[in-house]
């Protein structure tokens, strides 16, 4: 499924998925609408030889694998004024 890779740039652009400035992680964003926008991508536009279903069930597959926070984050320590 490394094909998929690229696929999480894509997503990224529909604000579903940001990456830590600091670590590059990829951080959910948990924003339900980013993530519709983000599976009608992958219906619309599945990679060359996934089916959409596929694909479909890989973004979701992606996006409930990501975390909403930063694992090299010191969630506690980051201050409120970024
Ligand atoms: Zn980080």
């Amino acid at each position: 499924m490394t094909r998929l890779v690229k696929y999480l740039r894509d997503i990224k652009e529909t604000g579903a998925i940001h990456e830590c400035e600091e670590h590059g992680w990829m951080q959910d964003r948990a924003d339900p609408h980013a993530r519709q926008r983000a599976v009608e991508l992958a219906c619309e536009y599945p990679p060359a030889g996934i089916s959409t279903d596929h694909s479909v069930a890989a973004i979701l597959d992606v996006l409930d694998s990501i975390g909403d926070t930063c694992p090299e984050c010191p969630a506690s320590e980051r201050g409120p004024e970024d």
